[in-house]
């Protein structure tokens, strides 16, 4: 009976494995997480897909650059370049990706509490500073009632998101009730040192999208930011070693350079040590930055539309600095994020204090800097760690063409465009989902096949 039973069970197996699983050949270009977890996804839909993931450098991971510098004591330590941090909830679905693919407890964090200090760099007294815990540090108290309501405003609009679709910053900030002046010291550099853009930038961005990043919970004093003891980078890397690589082929130091149609298939030329190779797969994930997607796209004509749609995605640059130099922060009154301003409220500098974050990252600075200021850090000796960053500017019109670049490549059954961006929002969970979207859109492909 129990063996009859068993026979039973294998055959209905099999009969679900041969309906299920195709011979699918599947190109995946870019290895940042949304690439890596449309990798997994795809994987785990159809074990039989061959999967070739793409990455132009060494090293998975993309924008998540774990690098390894100097502590005060002379120990080497692991910190973020870009991004670094994550919370629960938002982080939803990058956090079970990691623990889905490296398995429980895949990770140590750290955390910090958001504590902001935005000071002009003429004057002594910082213009706002939020308290170190309940530990006021002789700020009037007035500001920082403003600062909590302020916060109340965007965790009103993120909770509520289709109401403020189209609505840029500026519109929003316009109508908040408070004053000119304090919008313009405060609230419009805050925001700016947000994203790590300029103020004009800022006030061109889709609000809802800019209030996403950091209104993601009810304004307390003990919201805290975590952020990986390992780094980002490092996880991604990690999340790569364990794929099964009689599944999925890791190609790193192989950028694409251009896809075009092939009848029915998709013919992929990418580099390898220098020699030109190609790939004829069935289904085409690009998992690039739309810039970079449109030059890879740009020679297959019937996909003009799409790289006309890609174009208007646009992007600015971020350049991060490490450093060991204190006087980007206020060290008499210490705070995570240190915003200084010039005399007519531009932001000169964006500094995270990564010493609060723990006692290994003791003396280490994160900025977002100018050329100028960083050839300065260079010359004092004082610089660890620069690197230069693309991100996404995502104001309303983004959006909007964002929406007609879905629709054209939907037109398009075996081609996914993924990324942080494609989602109209760059985070790291926002890029897991478009990578749950790319499943999704090959899971189609392969059933419309059968
Ligand atoms: C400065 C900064 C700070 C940030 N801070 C945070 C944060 O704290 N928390 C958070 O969640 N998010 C943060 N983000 C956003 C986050 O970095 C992105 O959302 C995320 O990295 C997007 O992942 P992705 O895989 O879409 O793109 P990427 O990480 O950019 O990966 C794209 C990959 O494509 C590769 N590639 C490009 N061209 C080719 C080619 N021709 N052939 C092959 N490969 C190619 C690139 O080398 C790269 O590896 C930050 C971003 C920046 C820039």
């Amino acid at each position: 009976m129990l063996f009859s039973l068993r026979l039973h069970l294998a055959i209905v197996f099999t009969f679900l494995c041969s309906s299920s699983f195709s011979q699918n050949k599947v190109a995946i270009i870019g290895g940042g997480i949304a690439g890596v977890s449309g990798a997994y996804f795809i994987s785990e839909s159809d074990p039989g897909a061959k999967i070739i993931l793409f990455e132009k450098e060494a090293k998975l991971g993309g924008n998540a650059q774990t690098v390894l510098v100097k502590n005060k004591e002379g120990l080497f330590v692991n910190v973020d370049a870009g991004p670094q941090y994550f919370v629960e909830g938002p982080w939803n679905d990058y956090i079970a990706f990691l623990t889905k693919t490296l398995g429980e407890n895949p990770y140590q964090t750290e955390s910090v509490a958001g504590t902001l200090l935005i000071q002009r760099e003429s004057q002594e007294k910082p213009v706002l500073v939020s308290p170190l815990g309940i530990k006021l540090r002789g700020e009037k108290l007035g500001k920082l009632l403003k600062f909590k309501r302020f916060n109340k405003e965007a965790y009103a609009m993120y909770k509520n998101p289709d109401k403020w679709k189209g609505i840029t910053i500026e519109t929003w900030v316009k109508e908040l009730k408070f004053e000119e002046s304090y919008k313009n010291e405060i609230i419009y550099p805050f925001l700016a040192a947000s994203l790590g853009t300029t103020i004009t930038e800022i006030k061109k961005t889709s609000a809802i999208d800019i209030v996403k990043l950091f209104a993601f919970r009810k304004p307390k004093a003990s919201n805290k930011f975590k952020v990986m003891t390992e780094g980002m980078g490092t996880l991604i890397q990690r999340v790569g070693e364990k794929m099964n690589p009689e599944q999925v082929t890791i190609k790193c130091n192989s950028p694409v350079t251009k896809v075009v149609r092939s009848k029915d298939k998709w013919l992929v030329t990418y580099s390898n040590n220098g020699v030109e190779q190609t790939e004829l797969v069935d289904f085409v994930v690009f998992a690039t930055h739309a810039d970079h997607t449109a030059k890879i796209l740009k020679s297959e004509p019937d996909l003009k539309e799409v790289t006309n749609s890609l174009k208007h995605l646009t992007y600015f640059e971020a350049k991060i600095a490490l450093h060991t130099d204190s006087d980007f922060v206020n060290t008499g009154k210490p705070a995570f994020l240190n915003v200084m301003t010039n005399d007519s409220n531009q932001l000169l500098s964006n500094t995270m204090n990564l010493g609060m974050i723990s006692d290994r990252l003791n003396g280490i600075y994160k900025s977002w800097l100018s050329a100028n200021a960083i050839e300065e850090l260079k010359k004092s000796g004082k610089l660890l760690h620069v690197s230069s960053f693309w991100h996404p500017l995502i104001t309303t019109e983004f959006i909007t063409h964002l929406e007609t670049l879905h629709k054209q490549v939907n037109e398009f059954p075996s081609l996914y465009l993924s990324g942080g961006w494609s989602e109209g929002l760059e985070t790291q969970n926002s890029a897991v989902i478009s990578g749950k979207h790319a499943a999704e859109k090959y899971k189609a492909f392969t059933s419309k096949g059968k």
